[in-house]
């Protein structure tokens, strides 16, 4: 039996297209399952996500730091460190003169002036975003101060960086009101400040950071912004110190919604900050108000398309009062 040539087949069908007038329409045929959960998943391994300083979201001026839309946070893999150096995990040891002083390197969750500083020295250096629940990284160290580089078989663990903590950014000029996280200041006594790195905990601060980034990414999403053209267009945009208002607002009313009074404590990516005026550059107590995703989407037109996780939408429903 004679195969006709496919082309030849495929040539006929265009011919007949043609013949009819019917237009060329481009297909994308390229179908993603979920985009979004299969970046989480590969941000929660311990090798996270390798990029580039420029691959790195900076929402709300750098306060927060994502991937494609996922909340992570960021840290160099080579620390040009021995591996005794980094193996003990503390966070305190003896240096040269024998003075105990806090290990290097650290892991960032803000665009602070220290990733800043990198870019600006034009480090290449490779950059992984990861959201690790326990403080524990992959890192490359060297054997002694004369070899090279490898990667070590056990992971070790890395402290947040002290200009993360103090609210310290790079992008100053729209940090409204620099603002530490949990009360963090450059001015405490180097014991508090040890306390503060110490005790800070990634799977907390996604935690609690998570639904006032997805309030923030929402707002983004639907927001008309003027082209370029209108020197106002920041204006009512989301100040570099929200996430730590809003994360107090938050604390402050115990994790419960105003509203339907649901008690998120334990889930906090479900309680979210809400503007009332729908201006997002005035974090004042009067404007803020502290609601359940489910509240927040239902509160007005604006926010109806807000997108609720189905098991946050479960928790809210099972245990409202
Ligand atoms: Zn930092
Ligand atoms: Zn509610
Ligand atoms: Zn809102």
């Amino acid at each position: 039996m004679a195969i006709e040539n496919p082309n030849k087949i495929f040539q006929k069908l265009v011919a007949l297209r043609e013949s009819l007038g019917i237009p060329l329409v481009k297909y994308n045929h390229t179908i993603k399952a979920n985009p979004i959960s299969e970046i989480e998943i590969q941000l929660e391994t311990d090798g996270g996500i390798e990029v580039s300083a420029t691959d790195i979201e900076q929402i709300a001026y750098g306060s927060l730091l994502s991937y494609k839309g996922v909340l992570a946070i960021v840290y160099i893999p080579d620390t040009y460190k021995t591996e005794a150096y980094l193996k003990d995990n503390n966070l305190l040891r003896p240096d040269r003169s024998g003075r105990m002083s806090e290990k290097a390197p650290k892991f960032h969750f803000s665009w602070c002036r220290t990733l800043q500083g990198m870019q600006d020295k034009q480090r290449y250096d490779r950059y992984v975003l990861l959201r690790n629940k326990n403080n524990k990284f992959k890192v490359w160290a060297r054997e002694d101060r004369y070899s090279r580089s490898t990667e070590l078989k056990e992971l070790v663990r890395l402290f947040p960086c002290k200009y993360c903590l103090s609210g310290e950014l790079a992008n100053t000029s729209y940090t409204h009101q620099k603002i530490g996280y949990k009360g963090y200041e450059s001015s405490w006594n180097a014991t508090k400040k040890h306390e503060a790195v110490d005790s800070f905990n990634i799977g907390s601060f996604l935690e609690e950071n998570e639904g006032t980034f997805n309030t923030i990414k929402y707002a983004n999403s639907i927001r008309q912004r003027p082209r370029y053209s209108d020197s106002n267009v920041e204006a009512d945009d989301y100040t570099s110190d929200f996430s730590e208002i809003s994360r107090r607002v938050r604390e402050n009313a115990d994790w419960i919604c105003s509203k339907c009074h649901v008690d998120m404590s334990n889930k906090k990516e479900g309680l979210h900050t809400h503007h009332k005026n729908g201006k997002k550059n005035i974090n004042a107590a009067g404007n803020l108000m502290v609601l359940c995703a489910l509240c927040h989407k239902g509160i007005d037109s604006f926010h109806k398309q807000m997108y609720v996780k189905p098991h946050i939408e479960a928790y809210i429903l099972k245990n409202r009062p």
